[in-house]
């Protein structure tokens, strides 16, 4: 059995933590530059506001509620995450972080007979508390047969008077409730994709896994194939390869590191290979944060993340790589032995949809053009000449834009010493 734990409006509900005066009141996080709500407590989402919308277009209605309103605080995140996926991974096998609030995990078989369900149900119940309890942030867990099927028997558990956050789905319900899902409310089958099947006569969940395997791969690809599959309780999706809001590049070092430009050749590499996947996925990032450790077993630990904004979303590596070196520049501590690198890129867009500003010049468009270009160039230097062909340098890059508005942030609780609260 597959199981998918997901923190609730994971963000907001960090900045509560430490605020038990917000506990039962409204709560918004604010994407980088303060633009638009990446993360809202359920009494916003009542008010009618969604995930999504521009802080600008709802300040006022958010005043008027008394909703608290936060910069992105990411490091801080992070730290949450890193807990409460250790206290998931104290619990079951097989942890994969999907993306910084959820992770699916594997759970071993168990004959399928009724009593062997309650307590499936009873040890997913345990775990549930046990990471609240000592975590402190409120998540769900749902469990099935597949990925597909896990999130979506996630979805139904975050119900918390029914099911108060926790869900089974077991085999003989799968066809009752995949009649009652709608296409685009699948995993992996987005707006477009279930427009496309509704034309094709499909309707429900349930549709498509009643379709011929060679039919769905003619129509859909191998990606709606899979998908298939694993609405049929088959399980086919990769979390590391698929579908991923987050893409990665990281390395622990041969042997530890302590020269800054040697670990920011380090970071080059991470965004050449990053760079490969972005354009592989056809998306561009929009943000990205750097991870700085040295070994966790050693003394004077020390580990730190890094998010810097990208000007404008691009898989230009010179472009990724600059913000990743002036996150580099910021998280750096001399005298230390670094163990390992790591760039996330996140906030992933179709590629050639930016949307440019008013005030954005001509120059600015034609610079991010030549900057596709070269990126398709680079692609076509490192095809034929093979990987790490080539690496980027620290030249200086033509477009600098201040992006790092934050004018509601957090103290950083739990990974700044000067901001850990006090109690008197
Ligand atoms: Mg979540």
């Amino acid at each position: 059995m597959i199981g998918l734990c997901d923190c609730n409006s994971f963000y907001a509900s960090c900045e509560r933590l430490f605020r038990p005066d917000l506990k039962r009141k409204p709560v918004v996080v604010l994407s980088n530059n303060d633009g638009c709500i990446v993360s809202a407590t359920a009494e916003v989402k009542s008010l009618g506001i969604a995930r999504g919308a521009s802080y600008g277009s709802v300040k006022e209605t958010l005043e008027r509620n008394g909703v608290a309103v936060f910069s992105s605080n990411y490091p801080f995140y992070q730290d949450i995450s890193d807990r409460v996926m250790a206290l998931l991974s104290e619990s079951v096998e097989g942890v994969a972080p999907y993306s910084i609030d959820e992770a699916f995990f594997t759970f071993g078989a168990l004959s399928q007979t009724e009593g062997q369900w309650r307590s499936y149900e009873q040890e997913i119940r345990r775990i549930h508390r046990r990471i609240e309890r000592l975590s402190g942030v409120p998540v769900s867990i749902g469990m099935a047969r597949s990925k597909t099927l896990a999130k979506l028997a996630n979805h139904i558990g975050k119900d918390p008077v029914r099911y108060g956050g926790c869900y089974v789905l077991r085999p003989e319900l799968e066809e009752d409730l995949l009649r009652r899902i709608r296409l685009e409310d699948v995993w992996g089958i987005g707006p477009r994709r279930a427009a496309q099947m509704y034309r094709y006569g499909l309707r429900t969940a349930w549709d498509l896994t009643v379709r011929d395997d060679r039919w769905i791969e003619r129509h859909f690809t191998v990606t709606g194939l899979q998908t298939a599959w694993e609405l049929r309780g088959r399980e086919e999706i990769d979390v590391e390869t698929s579908r991923m809001r987050t893409l990665c590049s990281g390395i622990t070092f041969a042997e530890p590191l302590t020269e800054f430009e040697t670990v920011a050749r380090t970071l080059s590499c991470h965004c050449m290979a990053l760079s490969e996947k972005l354009r592989k996925r056809g998306v561009q990032a929009t943000d990205l944060a750097v991870h700085l450790f040295t070994n966790r077993f050693k003394a004077n630990r020390y580990s730190a993340v890094q998010p810097q904004p990208l000007a404008f979303p691009t898989a230009y590596p010179p472009a990724l790589y600059q913000a990743a070196k002036q996150a580099l520049h910021i998280i750096w501590r001399e005298g230390h032995e670094y163990a390992g690198s790591r760039i996330w890129v996140t906030g992933l867009v179709p590629a050639g949809q930016r949307q440019f500003g008013l005030f954005d010049s001509e120059h600015v468009q034609a610079e991010l053009d030549r900057q596709d270009r070269m990126t398709q160039a680079l692609a076509q230097i490192e095809h034929d000449h093979g990987r790490r062909a080539l690496l980027c340098g620290s030249g200086d890059m033509k477009l600098k834009l201040d992006l790092s508005r934050q004018l509601h942030l957090s103290p950083r609780y739990t990974t700044r010493w000067s901001d850990i609260p006090v109690v008197r």
